[in-house]
């Protein structure tokens, strides 16, 4: 019985492997465009003085230019034999056109799924972050598809738009040069590289792009975690209330007395202008706001009868000296407060320092307190 649910699980398991194989396949046979020509595989040994004859090795046209043979990843660092190869200039530019686009693919992901964030946290700033992620996957894969745009070059064609010549390993013999062309073929053989026929395939930076659209997914969500801040809400009000942003309920308080670290809601809110509305549970509106809220610094919306107030209260530790002013008095005008200074402590106290404190170094704590103004300390 235990052998034939193993050999039936091992059944499942294998056809689903080979079903996530042939989606591979596919996959890769759709996106890439991989560029195939006869060719050969190259020995080249270290330390060899290799000179080749002024002509292109692509196209067989005379030519004075050169330069060094592509690089796979495999081989991106680390010595290699010293070879140029001969391209003429229109060659050369094939070359360089294919590594741009591969290029321009890549950062495209990113270009587009940044723009596809922006205009999603514009035009809908309370979507959820999984649209966020969604729709950075849209702009990545739109980028990718980009790469059905490049003409495909099919098999034993002369015209080759790629590298001319590409180190793809090292071996104990010496490296690995990797070629369409006949001519550096026969030249490299005539001096003592061995070489054998091999089909060549540009292989191309599927990889890179596929990264690049990893990293838009990676960072979707933390971009909307950072435009999306946290926005405490307290009500100070003797009754209790309902806080809506742009139209929405974001908390129902009940009027708060005493200080407390976790008192009132925490709300992610976007960035940008938000309008405010406090009602009572009779729907009358005790406050109706607009305001700017900023990603970078501590947003406090405390709707309050100008009898309460709110200040900073600051204490320097150990041998910091103290800072002045010790309280900075929060304006009594608009409930919604963009805090002056990063807060360590909401609506506690700042202890009080040790006798010994002088021999550290210390620093300066700050705690955001509220209370009647009647009790606030002054600056
Ligand atoms: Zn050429």
């Amino acid at each position: 019985m235990i052998r034939w649910q193993s050999s039936r699980f091992a059944k499942i398991l294998s056809r689903f492997a080979g079903t996530l194989r042939e989606l591979r396949a596919e996959v890769r046979r759709r996106l890439r465009v991989v560029h195939r020509a006869p060719g050969s595989r190259l020995i080249v040994p270290f330390g060899s003085l290799l000179t080749l004859e002024p002509v292109c090795c692509a196209c067989g046209a005379p030519c004075s230019s050169s330069r060094p043979p592509a690089r796979a990843p495999r081989v991106a660092f680390g010595p290699l034999p010293a070879l140029e190869i001969p391209t003429c200039p229109a060659c050369t530019s094939n070359a360089v056109a294919h590594s741009r686009f591969e290029l321009v693919t890549a950062l495209g992901a990113v270009v587009f799924s940044s723009t596809a964030l922006i205009a999603l946290f514009v035009a809908r700033p309370w979507a959820a972050w999984p649209w966020a992620v969604l729709c950075a996957a849209a702009a990545s894969a739109l980028a990718l598809l980009l790469r059905l745009a490049r003409r495909r070059v099919p098999l034993g064609t002369t015209a080759w738009h790629a590298a001319v010549a590409r180190w793809i390993g090292r071996s104990s013999e010496g490296a690995v040069l990797e070629s369409p062309s006949d001519s550096l073929r026969a030249q490299l053989v005539a001096q003592g590289c061995s070489a054998r026929f091999d089909v060549v395939v540009e292989r191309d930076a599927f990889a890179l792009g596929l990264c690049s659209a990893g990293c838009s997914l990676a960072l979707a969500p933390l971009l909307w975690f950072h435009a999306h801040p946290h926005l405490r809400i307290l009500n100070l009000g003797e009754t209790p209330v309902e806080v809506a942003i742009d139209g929405r309920v974001a908390a129902e308080l009940p009027p708060v007395w005493t200080e407390a670290p976790n008192v009132g809601a925490r709300v992610r809110v976007p960035i940008g202008w938000r309008s405010f509305v406090t009602r009572n549970k009779g729907g009358e509106v005790l406050d109706r706001s607009r305001a700017w809220l900023p990603s970078d610094a501590p947003a406090l919306y405390a709707p309050r009868p100008a009898s309460h107030c709110l200040w900073i209260e600051q204490r320097a530790y150990g041998a910091t000296p103290a800072p002045i002013p010790s309280v900075v008095r929060l304006s009594t005008g608009s409930p919604l407060h963009v805090l002056p200074l990063r807060v360590d402590a909401w609506f506690q106290a700042n202890p009080a320092p040790a006798t010994d404190a002088r021999l550290f170094s210390g620093g300066v704590r700050r705690a955001l307190r509220f209370g009647p103004c009647a009790v606030a300390p002054s600056p």
